[in-house]
């Protein structure tokens, strides 16, 4: 059938080692999954797994060994940095088992979860959605996908956040509350999952605010570096 305009590009996320990429479905994130991050949040550590989206629109993709450009985002005054290890799946469904879940994922990429934390916690004050805070234009940048095949599982490594050459964030993957597997089995009994899906899956404690000018280089052992530079 003809539209009544072009229909919009899907966002696409190019897989190392291949010439293939990724057709983004979905993006979820998990909230507070490192215990000293959740602390440095005013929270406890342990508490269910809960989840909320980006649209698929708001990935800036950035490939490897180049520096992307995130413009600093309208309504804020302190932007800040969660630095991420995303989760690719190929496929889904619901009411996943854990053993089920792991078998979903397609790969792993370093991504990072920008927040206007001040609009986030004029959110949570009022009792309203995250989403301004949370889901703005160019919000999720993130490097190509590494398939599992050639990292093997990840459930351990260093992920860290530099600043302009200061180390700002530093964790392990094994740190997560809840492992990869266990927040996919989880949120698959929120909403069907399907093959595109990422999953962004919480933040090592450290978070703090970038201007423009700043050059954030993340990374996730075994997935690469991600480089980005705020700009006005
Ligand atoms: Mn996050």
């Amino acid at each position: 059938m003809k539209t009544v305009f072009p229909i919009p590009e899907p966002t696409l996320i190019p897989v190392v080692g291949t010439d293939a990429a990724f057709p983004v479905r979905r993006v979820y994130c998990v909230g507070r999954n490192y215990a000293e991050h959740a602390k440095e949040m005013g929270f406890t550590g342990r508490e269910e797994p809960f989840f909320f989206s980006k649209p698929a629109d708001a990935v800036l993709y950035v490939p490897e060994g180049e520096t992307g450009e995130l413009p600093y985002p309208p309504r804020t005054s302190d932007l800040h940095h969660e630095i991420e290890l995303v989760v690719a799946l190929s496929s889904g469904g619901r009411d996943l088992s854990v053993e089920e879940a792991a078998a979903c994922i397609y790969g792993y990429a370093v991504g990072l979860d920008m927040t206007r934390r001040d609009l986030q916690g004029e959110a949570k004050k009022l009792g309203r959605p995250w989403e301004v805070g949370k889901a703005f234009d160019y919000g999720a940048p993130m490097g190509p996908i590494y398939p599992a095949e050639r990292t093997g599982v990840l459930e351990q490594g260093d992920i860290t956040l530099v600043v302009n050459g200061q180390i700002r964030q530093k964790g392990c993957v094994s740190h997560m509350i809840w492992k990869v597997a266990e927040s996919i089995s989880y949120l698959s009994g929120l909403f069907e999952l399907r093959a595109g899906d990422l999953i962004f899956t919480g933040t090592p404690e450290g978070v703090a605010a970038v201007e423009p000018g700043d050059l954030m280089v993340g990374a996730v052992q075994g997935v690469g570096e991600l480089k980005v530079k705020v700009v006005a």
